[in-house]
């Protein structure tokens, strides 16, 4: 399951362990049962969440493969709970078309010092993003020039605009803290990117644990859209 992200980016399930029973069977081993059908396992994954009872939840781990621009990852990377494994820059040349370019350009949020509100007008969003792609293109080609120079990949990535450059990453996290990264994330206060990749996971985490989704859903309040 691949799931299409921003301009280049992408988020694919690359493995799972677990389900909703396994949930269940879990918080059932305190007393040496397992599944009691399908309507009191419902009953108890609820009870388990409302109640805080949280590592039943750490059974099912999810292995992600992601696409994402450096702006993004560096905010996804805090969520410690969880394992990464990034590609290498010093291994692995960037490809001129590596870099994230938004499809408009919102204004600073007056109110929420790190939040964007609205969009730029057309015109200066026109200007904006031909003088984006000309930066983005004299930067791939100084990035060039360096390593025809003989130039190390670790260095010659200084001509390249950090926050825009893409890179694949894996991410094994398990139900829980995969929650709390997507309370955190699909939320109107984090960074729009961000929010877009939450989303692709959210969509993933809802096909894969139903069940958990719908009483994840209803209790953080989030849309299931
Ligand atoms: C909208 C938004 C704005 C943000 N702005 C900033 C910012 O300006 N600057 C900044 O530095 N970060 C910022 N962050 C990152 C934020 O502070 C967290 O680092 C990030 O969201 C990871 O959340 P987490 O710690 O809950 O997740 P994880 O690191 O995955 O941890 C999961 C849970 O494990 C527990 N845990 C993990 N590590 C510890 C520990 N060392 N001690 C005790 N308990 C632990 C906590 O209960 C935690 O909730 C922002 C995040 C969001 C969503």
């Amino acid at each position: 399951m691949k799931i299409s992200v921003l301009d280049k980016g992408w988020v694919e399930l690359q493995d799972l362990l677990g389900d909703d029973l396994a949930i269940v069977n879990a918080a059932r081993v305190s007393y040496l049962g397992a599944s009691k059908g399908a309507a009191r396992d419902r009953k108890l994954l609820r009870y388990l969440y409302e109640h805080d009872h949280g590592t039943p939840f750490e059974m099912v781990v999810f292995k992600f493969r992601v696409k994402a621009p450096e702006v993004v990852f560096r905010q996804w990377v805090r969520h410690r709970i969880g394992s990464f494994n990034v590609q290498s820059r010093r291994y692995t040349e960037v490809e001129d078309d590596d870099l994230y370019t938004p499809d408009g350009w919102r204004l600073q949020d007056t109110e929420n010092k790190q939040g964007s509100k609205d969009t730029l007008d057309a015109e200066s969003s026109t200007l904006l993003a031909r003088e984006l792609a000309r930066i983005y293109a004299e930067c791939a080609a100084q990035y060039r020039r360096a390593l025809a120079l003989g130039v190390a990949r670790e260095q010659a990535r200084l001509f390249l605009p950090g926050f825009a450059v893409y890179s694949t990453f894996i991410w094994a996290v398990n139900a829980r803290s995969l929650m709390n990264f997507l309370r955190l994330r699909l939320d109107q206060r984090a960074q729009w990117e961000i929010r877009q990749y939450a989303q692709a996971v959210w969509t993933i985490f809802r096909e894969k644990l139903p069940w958990t989704a719908e009483i994840f859903a209803e209790k953080e309040q989030i849309a299931w859209d």
